[in-house]
């Protein structure tokens, strides 16, 4: 697999170089030459799905990694249940929630650890990536134990639930934590200005696990293959998919399946009140405003890093620009979702109700589609147990961190203290 820095096309690296620069020249986005096509997509969609996974990776990576390589890593990364439920007569919700840590981001950071293990081999890395709460968890799960991988991971200091936190600053080992006094913005931007620094990338061997690193993004792929499998046992037309989005690799993920051959009637963009991308599909402007905190706080994001990539999908593949359709959800609809859904018995959390908004408001008479359940309602307990009145329990991987002490350090949103902590810290 070849890919190109979308900012300098004249860089070209393979996928293993994408996956451990993360970031090409000027924090420039790697993206594929080409989108391998499959073809006899039913054949396809009757498969397993660990499977089918391999097969679609493999379509990507074989010729790089070989296709044993592939089955393997998939194996070790894919291991837990994607169910596609019914919610009501339009929609089904697809629960991306059932992994180690509760979120769909260990689909993209399994998947990238085992590529990173396998890639690094005896070299030592260090993972820097920011998160406004599942990263963290999903990242640090995945790594934890690998000797050969430090993992530092930056979040905004009280923006993220308490519970949310212990998942990822209670491990200790080779998982870092550092509690910045901002936003998610403002950690993100530490994470590129690290990744600038050539000196300090080249002395600890920096690495990124954010959803900007290209494996995450092959690995999410595979769910929306299964969501669509699923989805034709009930239903014999294309599917719209609704992704709640905040830096938008879930949804960069959904057009490259789609790019691959998949059938999907089209792609809701759904956003909370950070709604950069739904005002840029309707008047053309970029224009970023501040991020605003939400009840669906993963979703905080201003200025989504992936959206070039969506763009280069769309003009690679020529689609009409109705392929991608943006809504923004506020903060009243989105209670209003969580409790519609409560009533008809599907107990859900705010990034998904943002979802299940965004493919209410969008779809038409006739149409039928999906959301993505991107997290376990416990993971937003605070927020889910006011807003319906209920006391959610705690699932064992949330129970067993709660009473654990926290272990990160507190810098200022500076990038002198986090290269300091980078030299001298780890
Ligand atoms: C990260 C996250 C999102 C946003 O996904 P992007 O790929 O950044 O658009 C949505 N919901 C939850 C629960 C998340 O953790």
């Amino acid at each position: 697999m070849q890919l190109y820095n979308l900012k300098h096309p004249s860089q070209q690296v393979s996928f293993s170089e994408a996956v451990l620069l993360g970031l090409g020249q000027d924090r420039g986005l790697f993206f594929p030459n080409e989108i391998p096509r499959l073809h006899n997509i039913d054949a396809i969609l009757a498969l397993p799905f660990v499977e089918r996974s391999k097969l679609i990776l493999g379509a990507w990576l074989a010729d790089e990694l070989g296709q044993e390589v592939v089955d393997q890593l998939v194996d070790h990364a894919f291991n837990f249940n994607v169910p596609l439920v019914h919610v009501d007569k339009q929609r089904m919700c697809l629960e991306l929630f059932h992994g180690p840590t509760l979120a769909f981001k260990d689909f993209g950071a399994r998947f990238m650890a085992q590529c990173v293990n396998h890639l690094a081999a005896d070299k030592k890395l260090t993972i820097l990536t920011a998160t406004s709460g599942d990263t963290g968890a999903a990242v640090a799960d995945a790594f934890y134990g690998l000797d050969n991988v430090n993992v530092v991971v930056l979040f905004p200091q009280g923006k993220i639930s308490e519970l949310q936190q212990k998942m990822f600053t209670t491990l200790g080992k080779n998982i870092h934590t550092l509690a910045v006094k901002s936003d998610f913005d403002a950690c993100q931007d530490l994470v590129k200005h690290a990744f600038e620094d050539s000196q300090l990338r080249h002395d600890i061997s920096l690495n990124s696990a954010n959803s900007i690193n290209i494996s995450r993004l092959l690995a999410q792929i595979c769910y929306y293959f299964e969501a669509v499998a699923q989805f034709k046992k009930v239903h014999d037309c294309d599917p719209v998919i609704s992704v709640p989005s905040g830096n938008f690799g879930n949804l960069t993920a959904g057009l490259f399946a789609k790019a691959m051959g998949l059938p999907v009637n089209y792609f809701v963009a759904a956003t909370n009140s950070n709604d950069t991308v739904p005002r840029y599909l309707v008047d053309g402007q970029w224009q970023p405003q501040r991020t605003v905190a939400t009840m669906s706080n993963a979703m905080d994001v201003a200025e989504p890093s992936n959206w070039p990539r969506v763009e280069a999908i769309v003009a690679m593949m020529q689609w009409p620009k109705e392929v991608v359709r943006g809504v923004a959800v506020d903060e009243q609809q989105t209670r209003e979702s969580l409790l519609q859904l409560a009533q008809i018995d599907y107990q859900s959390e705010p990034h998904a109700a943002v979802a299940a908004a965004g493919l209410a408001m969008c779809s038409k008479e006739g149409e039928y589609g999906l959301f993505l359940g991107t997290a376990h309602p416990a993971k937003f307990k605070d927020v889910v147990d006011r807003e319906l009145a209920v006391n959610l329990a705690l699932p064992k991987e949330l129970a067993k961190v709660a009473t654990k002490p926290c272990l990160a350090k507190v810098i200022d949103a500076d990038f002198t203290p986090l290269r300091d902590y980078l030299y001298n810290g780890l």
